[in-house]
């Protein structure tokens, strides 16, 4: 069976496509195309390429398309991308103006260019089951009845690490539970709990915590622009920054939300740069700015991964993954830094040189496991895919 996952920016559009014969999953091929201005033009091009890269025999070779669309105005899970879909997709293109039209666009286009059934994982699906204390912020009954609270993204990326953290510690009922999750809901909690704390860090960055693989909260809340600061993202502000904003600077209200998307995060922080490469480096060479926006980022990843701890009871594991989590070592020395007395303890020797790979970081002696875990959210889109089409053929 081949699944074809696409990945739509507005301006960019990225594909990969998957094989699934019994156990095994083979990335058959992957591609894309940046600057795009005709969609239909580029994903013509990128089947014909399949095609005649024998990766497909013909159109009727792929089995499905997989979009990992962002979040959808009542609407949540992974779903066949139908009218319903697209509209609720429009229902909350203000919340995600990047990513809401592109999807809803290249939804089209696949529909008009090929059979196969569209397939949409919500990012926000993996958080449907938390609890309501984490789903709302203390505003007006009248505000969350118009959608406002948190939903929580990186779905796709927190559920993998899920999964794949419940294998590498042995325990595949919760494995199989979050294997499951979307098909069948999250069922019966198995007797023995496993906590983990999952650090997606990367150009966005989360954190999320999960009990027996389903999450419990996320530090995003209702848009990419929260929770923790971005590359160039603002993450979490007060509700009257904005309104301070435009008064002091004499800027409009556009121009302000321009610049919390664009001029925020690590780059406003430092003044330097959005790759944390680059601001580790400048403040190694001593600029201050540099080295508040890296102060700035792990206190705010240290306070969510505290909330968690803390709302569980402990954790089993810390994982880190994404651009930053899988290859800056300092980062992750920083975030453990004084977590002994909790039972969490890196060892620093191992921490230093490790990147780019799956391993374990902690101590013996650390009752919680620091585990580096290298994120696949494309083979999650194209799992899911699969089972939602081989659940309506069943
Ligand atoms: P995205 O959210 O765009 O998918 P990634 O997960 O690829 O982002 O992470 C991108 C970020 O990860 C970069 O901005 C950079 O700061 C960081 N990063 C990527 N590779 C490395 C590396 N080898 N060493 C340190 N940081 C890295």
């Amino acid at each position: 069976m081949k699944i074809l996952v696409a990945n739509l920016g507005s301006t960019s559009f990225k594909y990969r496509l998957f094989s699934f014969s019994g156990e095994a999953e083979t990335l058959l091929a992957k591609g894309g195309y940046e600057r795009v201005e005709d969609f239909g033009a580029v994903i013509s091009d990128a089947l014909k390429n399949l095609i005649d890269g024998g990766h497909l025999e013909s159109m009727d070779d792929l089995a499905g398309v997989g979009f990992k669309t962002v979040l959808g105005k009542d609407l949540s899970g992974c779903v066949l991308a139908d009218e319903r879909t697209l509209a609720a997709l429009d229902g909350f293109a203000q919340i995600a103006p990047a990513h809401n039209p592109a999807y809803a666009a290249g939804i089209r286009q696949f529909q008009r260019l090929t059979r196969a059934p569209c397939v949409a994982l919500f990012e926000t699906s993996f958080y449907q089951w938390m609890p309501e204390s984490a789903k709302h912020y203390g505003v007006p009954r009248a505000w969350r009845e118009a959608g406002i609270r948190r939903y929580g993204f990186h779905g796709a990326s927190h559920k993998f690490i899920a999964e794949r953290s419940a294998e590498l510690l042995g325990r595949d009922d919760v494995a199989g539970r979050v294997r499951q999750l979307y098909v069948r809901g999250p069922g019966e909690e198995p007797a023995q709990p496993l906590r983990v704390i999952s650090c997606h860090l990367g150009g966005s960055s989360s954190v999320a915590g999960m009990r027996s693989g389903v999450a419990m909260g996320c530090s995003f809340g209702l848009s990419p622009q929260s929770g923790l600061p971005h590359n160039n993202r603002v993450g979490d502000l007060d509700s009257m920054a904005i309104a301070v904003a435009m008064k002091e600077l004499g800027i409009s209200f556009d121009e302000a939300l321009r610049q919390l998307s664009k001029e925020g995060g690590l780059l406003g922080l430092s003044g330097c740069s959005n790759d944390i490469r680059d601001v580790v480096a400048a403040m190694e060479a001593g600029n201050a700015d540099a080295a508040v926006a890296i102060d700035v980022f792990v206190h705010s990843i240290r306070q969510w991964i505290g909330s968690f701890f803390f709302e569980m009871g402990g954790a089993e594991a810390l994982v880190f993954t994404a651009g930053i989590g899988e290859n800056q070592a300092l980062v992750r020395e920083r975030v453990c830094a004084g977590l002994a007395p909790l039972g969490i303890e890196l060892d620093t020797g191992r921490n230093a040189g490790f990147r780019a790979a799956e391993g374990d970081l902690a101590t013996p002696a650390s009752r919680t496991r620091i585990l580096v875990i290298p994120t696949n959210e494309e083979l999650v889109v194209a799992r899911e895919t699969r089972r939602l089409l081989l659940s309506r053929s069943s």
